[in-house]
Formats: C-alpha cells, sequence, structure tokens
C-alpha cells in the first residue's frame, strides 16, 4: 500500500516523500483514514511501529483549516515523558513543513515565560506532559474548551508512571464533541477501562508485534560475578570488541547509571548518561549527540530510555537483569531496527537467579551464553515452579512505585506538601540491595556533570 492510497493531503505527501519513508506502516495504513473520517481510535501496537505519524499526519490535514484562538488550542498531544513530547513535536516539525501550524511544547524542565508566550498567541498542536499542563492550567494560562482533538499516546506507559488521574482530570477539562486518538502498546484491563471511558465508538485497529526482538537481535548472556567491580570490568570487555559501534547500557538504578558512567569514562570509553534525574536541556543534548554519533556510549535507566527513538545502534549490554521481564524486550528493541541486524548481550549474577529464568520465558527461547567469568556462579536459564513470579507479584508493583519515584520527584500535592512515598528509601533505589552498600565512594555519588 501507497502513502497515496490514504486520503492526506498532497502537501502532507511531499513531507512524507521527503522524510524518505516509502510506505506506511500497518498501524499508518489502517489509523491515517480512520482519522481523517473524524472517528476516534483505539491502536495497540508496539513502540517503533510508527504510531507518530499515525497520528501526526492525519492531523496535520484536519488542523490545515480552522484558526487557532488565544490561549486555546485546538488540539492536544498527551505524552508521558518530555522527550517523548519533543520527539513528536519534531514529528510535527517535519510532516508538517509545508503547512503553517503552530505548535506549542508543554514540558516540565523547561521555562515557563516561553512557554506561555506560545501559547498566548494561540495554537494549534499543543504537546504536553499531564503535570505541566495541569500546573498551566490550574494558574489560568490555558483553556481546553476549544481542543476538539485529542491523543493519549503511550497510555501503558502514562498508567507506569502514575499519571493516570492526570489524565483524567486533564480529560474532563476537555469538550465532550471530540475526537479523540488512544494509543497503548499494550492493553491491561485498567488501559481498557480509559478507554472504554474517553473514546466514542472507536476503531480498535491492533497490529501484531513485530518480530522485532526475537527474530533480529542476537542475543547473548555472559556470567558475571555480582560485584560492581566486576560487572563494571566485565562490561568494558564487552564494550571493547570490536564490532560495537554504538551502544546503550541499561542500569536498573538510576545511582549505577552515574557510577558506571563516570566509570567507563575514566577507562577512556566514549559515553554519555541519560537518568530521569538530569536537566531537560542536558538531557536533550545527551541524546541529541548520541543520534549524531558524536557519542558512542549511552548508560541510562528505563524511564530515560522508554519510547525514544534512537537509531541505529549495534549493541545494548543489560549491566543488570531488568526487574520486569518485559523491560528486557523494551531494551533489546533498541538494537536490531528498521531490518538491521543488532546484539545484546545481558550481565547475569547470582542476584538474578529468579529475573533471569523470567526473562528467558518470556521471550521463549534460549539465548546463547559468551565465555566469560568461569569464577561466577552458575545461572539457571530455565525456572522452577517456586520461583516463577506470580502474576502482578509484588515485583512489579514494586517497580512501577520505583520507576514513578524516579519520573516524578517530589511533586507537590494540591495542599502544597510534597507527596509521600509508600516506599521505603532502599526499595525506591531499586529492588535488589547492591553488593555496594553504604560503602560507595563519595566521588562516585557526586551528580553527573552536564555536558
Ligand atoms: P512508535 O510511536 O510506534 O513507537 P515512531 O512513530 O516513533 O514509533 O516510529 C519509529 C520509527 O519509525 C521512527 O524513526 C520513524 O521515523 C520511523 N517510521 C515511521 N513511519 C515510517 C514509515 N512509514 N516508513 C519508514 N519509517 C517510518
Ligand atoms: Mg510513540
Amino acid at each position: 500500500m501507497q502513502f497515496e492510497e490514504l486520503g492526506l493531503g498532497a502537501e502532507v505527501l511531499r513531507a512524507v516523500a521527503e522524510a524518505g519513508y516509502k510506505e506506511p506502516t500497518p498501524i499508518q495504513q489502517k489509523a491515517i483514514p480512520t482519522v481523517l473520517m473524524g472517528r476516534d481510535v483505539l491502536g495497540v501496537a508496539q513502540t517503533g511501529t510508527g504510531k507518530t505519524a499515525g497520528f501526526t499526519l492525519p492531523m496535520i490535514d484536519i488542523l490545515a483549516s480552522g484558526r487557532a484562538k488565544m490561549r486555546m488550542p485546538r488540539s492536544l498531544i498527551l505524552e508521558p515523558t518530555r522527550e517523548l513530547a519533543a520527539q513528536v513535536a519534531d514529528s510535527f516539525e517535519k510532516y508538517g513543513k509545508y503547512h503553517r501550524l503552530s505548535m506549542a511544547l508543554l514540558i516540565g524542565g523547561e521555562s515557563f515565560k516561553d512557554q506561555e508566550a506560545a501559547l498566548d498567541k494561540g495554537v494549534d498542536v499543543l504537546i504536553a506532559t499531564p503535570g505541566r499542563l495541569l500546573d498551566l492550567f490550574q494558574r489560568g494560562k490555558i483553556l481546553l474548551a476549544d481542543s476538539k482533538l485529542l491523543v493519549i499516546d503511550e497510555a501503558d506507559r502514562m498508567l507506569d508512571m502514575g499519571f493516570i488521574p492526570d489524565v483524567e482530570r486533564i480529560v474532563s477539562l476537555l469538550p465532550r464533541m471530540r475526537q479523540t486518538l488512544f494509543f497503548s502498546a499494550t492493553m491491561a484491563p485498567e488501559i481498557r477501562r480509559l478507554a472504554d471511558k474517553f473514546l466514542l465508538n472507536p476503531k480498535e485497529i491492533s497490529v501484531a508485534p513485530p518480530a522485532t526482538a526475537a527474530a533480529t537481535v542476537s542475543q547473548y548472556f555472559q556470567r558475571c560475578g555480582q560485584e560492581p567491580k566486576m560487572k563494571r570490568a566485565a562490561l568494558r570487555r564487552l564494550l571493547s570488541a570490536d564490532d560495537v559501534k554504538s551502544a546503550i547500557v541499561f542500569s536498573n538504578r538510576k545511582r549505577d547509571v552515574g557510577v558506571v558512567h563516570r566509570s567507563l569514562v575514566r577507562h577512556g570509553f566514549d559515553a554519555e548518561a541519560l537518568h530521569g534525574d538530569m536537566p531537560q536541556p542536558s538531557r536533550m543534548a545527551t541524546l541529541d549527540k548520541f543520534k549524531k554519533g558524536d557519542v558512542r556510549i549511552l548508560v541510562c535507566s528505563d524511564v530515560a530510555a522508554r519510547g525514544l527513538d534512537i537509531p541505529a545502534v549495534s549493541h545494548v549490554f543489560n549491566y543488570d537483569v531488568p526487574h520486569n521481564a518485559e523491560d528486557y524486550v523494551h531494551r533489546i528493541g533498541r538494537t536490531g531496527r528498521a531490518g538491521r541486524s543488532g546484539t545484546s548481550v545481558t550481565l547475569v549474577t547470582g542476584d538474578d537467579r529468579k529475573t533471569w529464568p523470567a526473562v528467558v520465558r518470556l521471550i521463549g527461547r534460549d539465548v546463547e551464553e559468551l565465555p566469560g567469568d568461569t569464577e561466577a556462579a552458575p545461572v539457571p536459564t530455565r525456572e522452577t515452579r517456586e520461583e516463577r513470579p506470580a502474576r502482578g507479584s509484588k515485583r512489579r508493583s514494586t517497580r512501577s512505585r520505583s520507576e514513578e519515584a524516579e519520573a516524578k520527584p517530589a511533586r507537590k500535592d494540591k495542599s502544597g506538601g510534597e507527596r509521600k512515598s509508600r516506599t521505603p528509601a532502599r526499595e525506591q533505589e531499586g529492588q535488589a540491595v547492591t553488593a555496594f552498600g553504604d560503602d560507595v565512594p563519595a566521588f562516585m555519588l557526586t551528580p553527573v556533570p552536564n555536558v
């Protein structure tokens, strides 16, 4: 199928051709005509399937006629993270280059003043994270009564990060007569409930998970001692292989992101760090450098990386086995994209005797072992009955809360006080208690320098 068959206008088609896209992806084929008809859409498709163009392209055509009024955006796109919001803004710029649509990006970590000035002029498209949008709304800087087109993107991510109450509040401020497009990578019961609540007779579009991870990524694991020192040494050896052109290193705890990053730099590796606590401009700058190839290795946490579109990474290294097996699939999905081949290597220690078998079970195939630290304890790759984590077990909810802690540091609640977390500090750092204990050298705990 061709883009020309979807009903898009000539200018959008030109911009798409210039973006180099030959054919619409499956979700685009189904979503674009439906959105152009004015119908609600419930789209379920994994990261990397082209959802962004699936909603931005028809939106550009829909918004091409009409004018924005001051402080009353005509359409609203909600994104769970600042990076994702920025990526959607980039897509609007790219695909909308032959239109004169105005756009504002409302994300935390950037100046209110600039964002307010943009809103004052009136915008066709407002792209926002829920927290910042509500802040501005509560200060009377924005009216949502004219937003007749709403996109809720990455709904399952919103859920993981604890944003659903904010999203519900925002939706209640929008007009009832509107078109709503709702996208999620998964369809958990809570997501289904929201979809039922927000959408009116939607067209449901689901796309089979792309044959990503399993088919295009060569996956390996390597046994390793559980002391951080040993893990860092093993990581350095892996990163030194000739075929490692660009790599993402994932760690479970944001503290380790800093520690691993600094250690790599000290050993002469070309590395940068990305984690949820970094100020927005430096996160963007880091990501840009990595995208351009100015830096070869990116060390990051799951929250910082989720959904980011980072092209052509040759290797993914899991410094830790993720607590949640699904995160493994997301992590290795950073390589082997767009038909390219990729390699992932996971360091597995004695601490991972439960989490690693869960990963192997989820991906449903054996992962080859690379010769590594022969001293390290053997690691099971098959789980026994007792080891299998129960569905919806505590592990999962702990992860969600610890991610939330990373995603939303110290948000004030309505009474002005800071929200208390129910999770003990140690659990928030990540579930496992590391061998580092409290003996981390002080210099390693100093903040990552902003580049
Ligand atoms: P999702 O939102 O589903 O995670 P994105 O919209 O971010 O996925 O798209 C993933 C990548 O695919 C992006 O790099 C985007 O430029 C690219 N892409 C999107 N649509 C097409 C297409 N029709 N042909 C080729 N590449 C595409
Ligand atoms: Mg997306």
